[in-house]
């Protein structure tokens, strides 16, 4: 089941509520279970008098609250690589390796059919636990190394996010359909130089590009505005790559 509704605070902070037939405990205090149930845009009090808007979960609700087990692309990287490659509810996407499924699942939520590969049976529990939790039913998962081959065909984006990006080349090509995008993310640059020599050395492939996303947070507070002492360095090298 994923978050049934979302209580902000003016200041932003966010409260989940999973079941709402359970009272709500908070730092500022709690809500009773009848009055979780009030209609969107309402504003509530907590017993000590604290002001809670309430409103219906979102996707992007329940997704910030799945779980994590190895580390997942951000939501940074996941907008450029819906924006470059243009997906859309037509779309058929395989992604390996699954790890949380955080990439897998936030795609499925906008594409026709996601599958997604990974060697390890305990992470793939991690990720039919987070499909379940987010209600998908267009994606599949499965215990399979993509460097031995890619089931599905006519396949228009690859994600890769896994050690050895390069062993899976030959497979993404058969998989691929012509114009489709393979992308790969790796956090070192090492993974992504070998990844864009092998590529280069195939004729149907083309490197459109490679890129790194900072992202970097403002606090405006009256008349100090600056940006946060504080910032996600580093997440990781994304390649663009065209089937040709
Ligand atoms: N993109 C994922 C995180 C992937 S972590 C997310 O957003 O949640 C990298 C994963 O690649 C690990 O779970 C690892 O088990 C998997 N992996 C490594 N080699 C693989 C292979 N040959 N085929 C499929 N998955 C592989």
């Amino acid at each position: 089941m994923p978050i049934e509704k979302i209580l902000i605070a003016k200041n932003g902070k966010k409260f989940y509520v999973k079941d709402s037939s359970k009272d709500l405990h908070t730092e500022f205090g709690y809500i009773r279970s009848a009055d979780l149930k009030s209609k969107d845009g309402t504003v509530l009090k907590t017993n000590t008098g604290k002001e809670l808007s309430i409103f219906s979960a979102s996707f992007i609700d329940s997704y910030r609250r799945i779980r994590r087990g190895p580390q997942t692309v951000s939501l940074k990287d996941i907008g450029i690589i819906v924006a470059e490659t243009g997906i859309n509810k037509k779309s058929k996407i395989v992604d390996a390796g699954a790890g949380s499924g955080a990439l897998a699942c936030f795609l499925a939520n906008i594409v026709k059919e996601v599958t997604t590969y990974d060697i390890r049976e305990d992470f793939l529990e991690i990720v039919k636990k987070n499909i379940e939790f987010l209600e998908l039913k267009n994606i599949e998962a499965k215990n399979k190394s993509i460097y031995n081959g890619i089931d599905e065909k006519n396949i228009d984006l690859i994600t890769l996010d896994l050690p050895e990006p390069w062993m899976a080349i030959n497979a993404a090509e058969k998989a691929l359909k012509h114009g489709g995008f393979i992308i790969s993310f790796s956090p070192s640059i090492p993974q992504t130089m070998d990844f864009v020599n092998e590529i280069n050395k195939s004729p149907n492939f083309v490197c459109l590009k490679i890129i790194e996303l900072i992202e970097r947070e403002w606090e405006l507070e009256e008349r100090k505005v600056r940006p946060k002492s504080r910032m996600i360095g580093h997440t990781g090298f994304l390649t663009f790559v065209r089937k040709i």
